[in-house]
């Protein structure tokens, strides 16, 4: 049978800032573990967030660059769960309530432009993070470091909208682009400042309806992307051929085995029971503030290349990355 591939992004981009989303600690990487930490990021009792105007504004402009509407009233929200790099029990996200919704990003894929739609862009806290003591001679120790606790985020949520791993790769590089250029983040991915959620189902071709999705989290460099979507789409693919169901679950990609494998399934899903965050009031947004940051947004990659084209008549300016086997020009 032929299928048709469907993917949506879940992409978690650090936004840069000096200092944490409620606090002021500094974000600055590669600080000795827990030297970035106060009462306040490691959740003591008794503390109170504020947020950085910095990151808002920061946030607001990555709306801005994709397109979004800037929701007028937006406020945070607790997302409980625990586990020991999360010293408060929940994480400060937003929930029912995102800062951004309905934007796009143009991509490029073959000389076929395509729309993919932007469900919505929310701000969160990052986790801290477990270091097993296995790769420090410790075994059977885990050892936690909270400098990247409260460290300011903005999840970008895809519509699923892609239809190949040519597609997803392609919307990651516009839109890490996009935020470069905007400069709300360096989008590093070896310092986990970029990192990727792919949902992914197929379908017969022709059928309307969605095929059941399995969510790979945690992707982190463009090749491992691509290689865990390919490989994800041919297992669900056998998967139906052989008139199997494909389960709805969360897996993990083992790049060195080139290969997914289960974390959970749907039955053992968090409920993360989500409700507004009483110590933060809603955020108000007025129209004039949104104007002055529109005025701050810089030519965009589109617009640049497009541009490009006008002005020196190139017919054809592929998204992609330029590999160092190309020729390049300085004109910009
Ligand atoms: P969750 O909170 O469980 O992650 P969401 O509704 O927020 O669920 O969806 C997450 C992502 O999954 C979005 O990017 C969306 O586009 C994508 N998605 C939803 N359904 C499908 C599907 N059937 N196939 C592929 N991607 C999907
Ligand atoms: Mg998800
Ligand atoms: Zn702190």
């Amino acid at each position: 049978m032929k299928y048709e591939t469907v993917i949506g992004l879940e992409v978690h981009v650090q936004i840069k800032t000096k200092t944490k989303i409620f606090c002021s600690c500094p974000t600055e990487f590669g600080t000795r573990p827990n030297e970035n930490t106060c009462p306040i990021c490691l959740g003591m009792p008794g503390v109170l967030p504020v947020l950085n105007k910095r990151f808002l504004e920061s946030s607001m402009r990555a709306c801005l660059a994709t397109h979004c509407t800037i929701e007028p009233m937006n406020r945070f929200a607790r997302k409980n769960y625990f586990y020991p790099d999360l010293p408060k029990g929940y994480q400060i996200s937003q929930f029912e309530l995102p800062l951004g919704t309905n934007g796009y990003i143009n991509i490029n894929v073959d000389g076929t432009k395509k729309r993919i739609g932007l469900t919505r862009i929310h701000m969160e806290e990052d986790a801290g993070k477990l270091i097993h003591g296995e790769n420090l001679g410790s075994p059977g120790k885990s050892y936690v470091d909270f400098n990247r606790t409260g460290v300011p985020l903005c999840e970008v949520v895809s519509e699923p909208d892609l239809r190949s791993s040519e597609e997803a790769r392609a919307y990651l590089i516009e839109l890490k682009s996009i935020l470069e250029y905007t400069g709300v983040s360096d989008c590093n991915m070896e310092e986990g400042s970029l990192r990727c959620d792919a949902n992914v189902s197929i379908r017969p071709v022709g059928q309307k309806e969605f095929g059941t999705r399995t969510e790979l989290k945690n992707l982190n460099s463009f090749k491992f992307i691509q290689k865990a979507i390919e490989y994800e789409v041919d297992r669900q693919t056998r998967l139906l051929d052989q008139g199997d169901t494909v389960k709805q679950e969360t897996r993990l990609y083992d790049s060195d085995r080139g290969e997914t494998f289960s974390m959970r399934s749907k039955e053992e899903a968090h409920d993360y029971r989500y409700f507004p965050d009483p110590d933060l009031v809603p955020i108000m947004i007025g129209e004039a503030w949104v104007d002055e940051l529109r005025k701050t947004i810089p030519e965009l990659p589109e617009q640049k290349r497009e541009r490009f084209i006008k002005s020196y008549g190139i017919p054809e300016y592929d998204t992609g990355v330029l590999t160092s086997s190309e020729p390049l020009a300085d004109y910009f």
